[in-house]
């Protein structure tokens, strides 16, 4: 798989052939940008750039070197990766990576250390990869991987160069999905433009048969009031802690939960607010497109102020599930609020799903 591969990266890919062709690269990088963008896949491409056997046009994928960094077995090329089951990275993974470091490579002219969720170090463990970080020996090559640099000290930082990966095209993210799934629908159209530009996201989303939660979730929302409130927060709770081992992952999940409600209610704003052009087509595209109908109605019904209000709550509780609040609490919560501000409706008749 050459660089070019690499979906809509091409200002990363043109800086790393660049910086190899004239050997500029630093000895430190950071990879940021949102989870799904393909950061860890580039990491291995530039691994594989720099130790093929047969540099043609980048790397050749098929001489040693390369399949073995592909199976992650290459001798000189180091993953420090986060333990499903952990919050932040161990202290031990970074002090055997200094120590690595301080060796000369096994068979290759360098070393690549690739760590990822760097964001997840705590402070002992940035203070061990700082010192390592600052005193590098020669042909050595640091690759932190990060979702967001919020969490990462300064002091690494800025002694990283940065590379920060761009969000996906939705239409690039289609024509993916339905090339490797060999399949189109509503469910692939839903998840290229749910998945805010990562394509990992979308394959999730896919995997995870979200697009019929969201439908689920519509219907619900489209239904609620001040009686069935508690109910549906429950339904809301049992959909999400079903499948899931790790409190991490319910939290995720219902992030996931709480952006289909944001997504919603977006589309009864957008309704609300007038959504055509001068040509009478509608501006922007709805993320639930298949209950048009129903938005339709709920736009009609309820006041302006009311879905920006609404919309706040969720946002609130977007950041809260960050924190360490009980979720149960937190979605009975907003689902109870959301349900006083909803005017009492009767069940719109959803047109499709
Ligand atoms: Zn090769």
């Amino acid at each position: 798989m050459p660089f070019n591969s690499i979906l809509s990266q091409e200002h990363i890919v043109d800086y790393f052939r660049h910086a190899i062709e004239n050997q500029h690269l630093s000895h430190a990088y950071i990879f940021t940008g949102q989870k799904g963008l393909g950061k860890t896949l580039f990491a291995k491409e530039l691994a594989k750039a720099l130790m093929c056997q047969n540099k043609k046009n980048g790397h050749c994928d098929i001489c040693r070197n390369c399949i073995r960094i592909d199976e992650h077995r290459h001798p000189d090329i180091h993953w420090k990766i986060l333990d499903k089951k952990d919050k932040f990275l161990k202290i031990e993974k970074i002090r055997d990576l200094q120590y690595t470091a301080s060796l000369s490579a096994v068979e290759s002219n360098c070393k690549i250390f690739v760590i990822k969720d760097a964001e997840r170090m705590n402070e002992e463990a940035s203070n061990c990869l700082l010192k390592t970080i600052e005193e590098p020996t020669s042909n050595t090559f640091f690759i932190l991987i990060a979702n967001s640099l919020s969490h990462l000290k300064e002091t690494i930082i800025s002694r990283c160069q940065v590379i920060r990966f761009k969000p996906i095209h939705t239409k690039v993210i289609k024509d993916q999905l339905i090339r490797k799934l060999n399949c189109d629908g509503e469910d692939i159209e839903w998840a290229s433009k749910f998945c805010c530009g990562s394509l990992g996201k979308a394959f999730e989303l896919l995997e995870e048969g979200f697009f019929k939660k969201n439908n689920d979730i519509v219907k619900r929302l489209s239904g609620l009031n001040a009686e069935n409130n508690l109910i549906c927060a429950k339904e809301f709770l049992t959909f999400s802690s079903g499948t899931f081992n790790s409190l991490e992952e319910i939290r995720q999940d219902l992030k996931n939960f709480l952006n289909c409600m944001l997504l919603y209610y977006r589309d009864i704003l957008i309704f609300k607010i007038g959504n055509t052009n001068d040509t009478g087509k509608e501006s922007l595209s709805l993320f639930n497109a298949n209950h048009r109908k129903v938005i339709q109605i709920q736009s009609k019904r309820t006041d302006l102020n009311i879905i920006m209000k609404i919309i706040d709550e969720i946002l609130l509780s977007i950041t809260y599930l960050d924190y360490n609040v009980n979720v149960n609490l937190l979605i009975e919560n907003l689902i109870t609020r959301i349900s006083i501000l909803h005017p009492n409706l009767e069940e719109p008749e959803p047109d499709s799903c």
